[in-house]
Parts: structure tokens; sequence; C-alpha cells
């Protein structure tokens, strides 16, 4: 900007003007889309890879564009976290999927829900009262709802995370680590793996794609969670080869286009609840 008269600042980067217009107009279509309901949770099966049975689901966000479909845009989640819409938005998540499992375990339905949680929803102190409400006011089963934390820099303290983990544990709640195996934050975070309250590994998709032929990094991650005694899920599971070698790896549950991809809970429910 540049001084221009008295009060007058004239600005000459229009690059830098079009960018801030565009956020401010992508942060009040999250808004928006907030106001008029236009967020659904599609679920994508979690499948026991040997009998090919759904054993759960993991819940994830999509956004009505103005087409009319239903999509997840790149870096949306991003954006609602630095627009600072993360907390509503998740506990919007959390509640949704609450609702559902409570349905279900009305209709003698216990199937596991797997949840994602930000970074920002963990950090939040005061999180763990209000979840712990949320079950206790949908009955949750124990067991019956898991929330997939991802590796970041903002857990990387092993201690604030354990103080938020472990009630939600004690009360039934199972953790997942998502896409593991990623980057610095999962080298450091394996040092504090063993005070980490985790029980399933979810390994990334990363590790998936190169299979059956390129193993080395899969093999070593899957002896490493068997070594913690996890859990353990394959995550982007594309093909049958990919499937076989993970099932002759040990590795039991999987997510993927081979089984499905998300898809909105009645088509869900058509398919697999019948
Ligand atoms: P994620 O938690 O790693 O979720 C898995 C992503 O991989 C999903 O993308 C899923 O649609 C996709 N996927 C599953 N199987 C396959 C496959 O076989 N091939 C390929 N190419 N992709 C597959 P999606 O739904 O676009 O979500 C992207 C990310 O956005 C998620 O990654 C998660 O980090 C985040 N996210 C989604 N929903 C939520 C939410 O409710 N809350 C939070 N905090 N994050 C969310
Ligand atoms: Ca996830
Ligand atoms: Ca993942
Ligand atoms: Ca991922």
């Amino acid at each position: 900007a540049r001084r221009k008269g008295r009060n007058q600042i004239a600005f000459y980067d229009p690059a830098q003007m079009e960018a801030a217009r565009r956020r401010l107009s992508e942060e009040s279509d999250i808004l928006t889309a907030l106001e008029e309901h236009r967020f659904a949770l599609w679920l994508q099966p979690q499948v026991e890879m040997r009998s090919g049975r759904v054993v759960g689901a993991e819940v994830l966000l999509r956004m009505q564009q103005p087409s009319g479909e239903w999509a997840l845009p790149e870096g949306l989640i991003e954006r609602i976290e630095s627009c600072g819409l993360m907390i509503a938005v998740g506990n919007w998540v959390l509640e949704e999927s609450c609702r559902q499992l409570a349905a279900w375990q009305e209709r003698g339905i216990m199937l596991p829900l797997s949840v994602n949680l930000s970074a920002l929803q963990l950090m939040h102190p005061n999180r763990v009262t209000e979840m712990l409400a949320l079950l206790s006011r949908y009955r949750i089963r124990p067991g019956t709802l898991t929330l997939e934390v991802t590796e970041s820099r903002r857990i990387d303290d092993p201690h604030a995370a354990v103080a938020i983990l472990r009630p939600l544990r004690n009360a039934g709640v199972r953790i997942a680590l998502d896409d593991f195996g990623m980057g610095y934050a999962g080298l450091r975070q394996l040092q504090h793996m063993k005070s980490l309250p985790v029980d399933v590994l979810k390994i990334d998709k990363m590790f998936i794609d190169g299979l059956p032929e390129d193993n080395s990094l899969a093999t070593a991650i899957i002896q490493l969670a068997r070594s913690l005694n996890l859990q353990m899920v394959a995550e982007g599971v594309e093909s049958e080869a990919q499937r076989q070698w993970l099932t002759q790896a040990g590795v039991e549950l999987a997510q993927g286009f081979l089984f499905s991809p998300p898809v909105p809970t009645e088509r869900f429910e058509a398919r697999y609840l019948q």
C-alpha cells in the first residue's frame, strides 16, 4: 500500500487483493454452508479382508457444491481450521456421528464408527468434558466410537495429547493414529508411542500404493504395529494384489476403493445393514 493524499490508501498488488477476496468469499461460503445445512457425513466401510465382512465405517465430511454435488473440496478442512470454524464443524461431526450410533444401537446394530478429529479439536482441554457429555447423552456403548487422530506438530507434545486422550479412552472410546508413517512428526512420536493411549494404527495409503512389489516400508510399519500390539487398518486399498499381500502380512482390516468409496449414509445402510 502507498499513501495517496490524506486519508487515501492505494493498493498496488492486485494479486494479493484477489487472494484476500477469494479467501473471504471461501470463508463466507463455509459459513453459509453451515447455516444452510449443506454439510453431510458420508461413510466408508472398514472391511475384514479375509471374509469381506464390513466391521465398521469411517465418517467423512462432505459439502454440497453449487452444482448440487457432494464433495470434500481440496483444502477445505485447512480452510475451516484457519477461519476459526473447526470447533463448530468438528462438534457437529461428532454429535451427528453419536446420533447415528445411537440410532443404530436402538435398532440393535452394533457397527462402530470412526470419526476424524483435527489437532485443533484435540488441543482444547474442555473438549474432554464436552465429549464425555456427548457419549453419555447418546448412551454410546464402549468400543463403538473410534477417534482418528492425525500425527501433527500440534500433538507433538505427548503429555498434552495423553491428558486429553486418556480420559476418553477410559470412557470406552478407541483411539486410532491416522495416516501413520508420514514425516518427521511420525518419527518423533514413535519414541512416545508406548505412552500414547492408542489402539489402532492406520497405515497411510502412501505405503499401500506400491504394494505388493514395493513393500519394505509397509513391512517395517506392520512389524512396528505388531510389536506395540496395535490393531491395523490399511488405507486406500485399491487392488486385489494389495489385499492379498496385506492379508498374508497379517493385516486384517482395510478401507479402500477395492471395497467401496465413501457413500451417503442411506446408501451405506441399504448396502450393508439389511
Ligand atoms: P483421511 O482421514 O486419511 O481419509 C481417507 C481419505 O482417503 C478420504 O478422503 C477417502 O475418501 C479417501 N480414500 C479412501 N479409500 C481410498 C482409495 O482406495 N483410493 C483413494 N485414492 N482414496 C481413498 P476424503 O474424504 O477426501 O478426506 C480427506 C481428508 O480430510 C481425510 O483424510 C481427513 O484427514 C479429512 N477429513 C475428512 N472428514 C473430516 C472430518 O469430519 N473432520 C476432520 N477433522 N477431518 C476430516
Ligand atoms: Ca481418517
Ligand atoms: Ca487416513
Ligand atoms: Ca490421508
